[in-house]
């Protein structure tokens, strides 16, 4: 059973939080890098994962660095959010709880506008996963609540 409590003990350990969320499919395995096709690697720079490639390639007799960089976000559901991921997931665990905005507020910090871009965009994103399998849980004459 999950609690607020044992999230922030699983999150402490960045490991164990990444290999778990892409247990789930919500982070990638692995990035192949655009510039040279090869699998990048990944790397912690000041606080943040970032997929990584610094292979070099000569060219015209002259050696380019692509020196190409991503965030291990880009792409995935925490793209649009600076927020330590941590806190994403904490914020999920008090929504799916139906914790109180206020509750929210006082548990982990977050501000007022911050939960409700959040609220919109999990509303969002469970809509469209619902369209898309609709014909899974709903069909003719059954009613799906969302919220
Ligand atoms: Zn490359």
């Amino acid at each position: 059973m999950w609690n607020l409590l044992k999230i922030n003990e699983f999150c402490r350990d960045e490991m164990q939080m990444r290999e778990y969320l892409i247990k789930m499919g919500i982070l990638n395995n692995n990035k192949i890098c655009k510039n040279c096709k090869s699998d990048m690697e990944l790397k912690k720079i000041a606080d943040c994962w970032y997929w990584r490639c610094r292979k070099v390639r000569v060219i015209n007799f002259c050696k380019v660095h692509y020196n190409a960089k991503q965030s291990i976000r880009k792409d995935t559901f925490f793209s649009n959010s600076n927020l330590p991921i941590q806190k994403i997931l904490q914020f999920l665990y008090m929504l799916v709880k139906n914790y109180e905005q206020i509750q929210i507020i006082n548990e982990i910090q977050l501000n007022k506008n911050t939960i409700s871009q959040w609220m919109d965009f999990v509303r969002k994103v469970v809509e469209e996963w619902a369209i898309s399998s609709s014909e899974q849980i709903g069909g003719i004459g059954q009613v799906v609540e969302i919220w």
